[in-house]
């Protein structure tokens, strides 16, 4: 039974679909439909009020932005007035002791057995540098860094966040993602004894004073909900899309009801839209390319004053083995208000990756969080601890695995041709542009493309608009 037919159907109420939908307001165009399977908007970018009365994001959210759109419109959506502006300071905990980051251009903080071995292995990479290209991220790694980097920090590091090892992964979507080393500074800084910080006043990022990551997106689709003609939203919540049937161009609910459509802007994982399609046994075995990682998100409530050490720190990289997790965030610190009691309470945020390569045990992971907090010396004592929170997100990361593009490429164009556009960090599965603005952008540039045949710069040109720096925001100057 189909129930409605709309021109443009949209799935999934993240920042893509967000996207698309306030695109096509935008441009004038009323009549899509979002259906989001979710009860709140926001997606991986939403945030969580716990039981407690703990704000968390679903790991630490930070809004690096390469779009002059997306800037104006986070200001708009939440007024000058709601933002809070942090420098982003992030450190290394290795050896017992923070290094700050990039790591590489500050090695004089290492024991000094270290720091030479990582020096050398620079200088030496730098020395047989060829242009070269390698065959996997591994052999980047170890090109770009030499051995003493890769093995300390690098190798390590990146293990624990991709939940597999470097040599199965491509290493071409590293654009600005990874800072790569100047040898010369390096040793310049180690001489020097100097810190060299990748922080300061033109590297802030902002957050959102109250509600999270996710008070944006609400934001959004507040403003998306609003109707002056009385009808029903187009914006549904709670309604999961079960099935997609590209040649009758109908999509089935849960509930058994059908909705037309012209065309279909999915943000869902491209892996389920295509196991939920018609199209499954033609492009399962392309979908066997595409591969991800799930994240563990614990939220660590903590009774007291945040301790001196850690109090202008943002986020926080951990390579080693003496924790599972590979990066935590001084949640607190985005914003007093993620605790309920700023004066007697702080929160750290964890963040742990799982995949075939790498196993987690789901019902150990949070003492295993909190035993790694006590062992990295984030927490000084058992007794600090007020709760903690835990989820468990499937799709974490979209890992650019080797053959993700040979995957992508069949995938898509068998979509496209038809009228299916999957966008967004899952739906586009490149991790290159997987950020809130880039998935943003995903889904307002492929509207744009849709009705004027433009390119989609953040899809099919990463390196363009990552090349874009960041802008540095900055808090709006009160006058007198
Ligand atoms: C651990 C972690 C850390 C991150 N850190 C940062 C950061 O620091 N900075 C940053 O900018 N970004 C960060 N991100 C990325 C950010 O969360 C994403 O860019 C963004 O959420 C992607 O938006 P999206 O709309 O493409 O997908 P999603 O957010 O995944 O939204 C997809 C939506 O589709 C819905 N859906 C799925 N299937 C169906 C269905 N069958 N029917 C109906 N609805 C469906 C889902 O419920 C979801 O709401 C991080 C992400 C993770 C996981």
């Amino acid at each position: 039974m189909t129930v409605a037919s709309v021109p443009y159907l949209i799935i999934g109420a993240g920042p893509t679909g967000l996207g698309a939908a306030w695109r096509l307001e935008g441009r004038g165009i009323h009549d899509w439909l979002l259906l989001e399977g979710g009860l709140v908007p926001g997606g991986l970018a939403r945030s969580v009020v716990d039981e407690h009365g703990f704000t968390w994001d679903l790991g630490g959210h930070v809004q690096f932005s390469h779009y002059e759109m997306f800037d104006q419109l986070m200001d708009d959506l939440l007024g000058a007035d709601g933002w809070l502006y942090h420098e982003r300071e992030s450190w290394v905990w290795i050896r017992n002791r923070f290094v700050p980051y990039p790591f590489q251009l500050n090695l004089h903080r290492l024991p000094d057995a270290d720091g030479a071995r990582a020096l050398r292995g620079l200088e030496a990479a730098a020395a047989a540098h060829t242009g070269a290209r390698p065959s996997n991220f591994g052999e980047w790694i170890e090109r770009t860094f030499g051995a003493g980097i890769s093995e300390l920090f690098m190798r390590p590091y990146n293990r624990k966040v991709w939940a597999r090892d470097p040599e199965q992964m491509d290493w071409r979507w590293i654009g600005d993602r990874v800072a790569v080393p100047d040898a010369a500074r390096a040793r310049e800084n180690m001489r020097l004894g100097r810190d060299d910080v990748s922080w300061g006043p033109n590297n802030r990022f902002r957050f959102p004073r109250r509600g999270g990551t996710g008070a944006v997106w609400h934001a959004l689709a507040a403003r998306l909900k609003q109707r002056d003609d009385g009808r029903e939203s187009r914006l549904r919540f709670g309604v999961k899309v079960q099935r997609v049937d590209t040649a009758a161009r109908t999509v089935t609910l849960a509930d058994g009801r059908q909705v037309g459509y012209g065309t279909l802007i999915s943000t869902m994982p491209l892996d389920r839209l295509v196991e939920i399609s018609d199209l499954d046994s033609d492009l399962s075995d392309a979908s066997r390319d595409l591969e991800y990682s799930s994240t563990h998100v614990i939220g660590v409530g903590l009774h007291g004053a945040t301790p001196e050490m850690l109090a202008r720190k943002c986020w926080m990289y951990f390579p080693e083995s003496n924790c599972p997790f590979y990066r935590v965030t001084h949640f607190s610190h985005y914003s007093p208000n993620n605790v309920p009691d700023p004066s007697s309470q702080w929160s750290l945020m964890a963040e742990v990756s799982e995949s075939a390569h790498q196993r987690v045990d789901r019902n150990g992971v949070v003492a295993d969080v909190i035993r790694g907090l006590a062992a990295t010396g984030l927490i000084d004592s058992y007794a600090r601890v007020h709760h903690a929170w835990h989820t468990r997100l499937e799709h974490g990361y979209p890992v650019p695995s080797l053959n993700r593009d040979r995957g992508l490429t069949r995938i898509q164009s068998a979509l496209e041709a038809r009228g299916v556009f999957s966008r967004g960090r899952f739906g586009a599965w490149k991790y290159e542009v997987s950020n809130q603005d880039h998935s943003f952008a995903q889904g307002a540039e492929a509207i744009d493309a849709l009705l004027d045949g433009s390119e989609e710069l953040t899809l099919n040109h990463p390196d363009v608009v990552n090349a874009r720096r960041p802008r540095a925001v900055s808090p709006p100057v009160v006058r007198a």
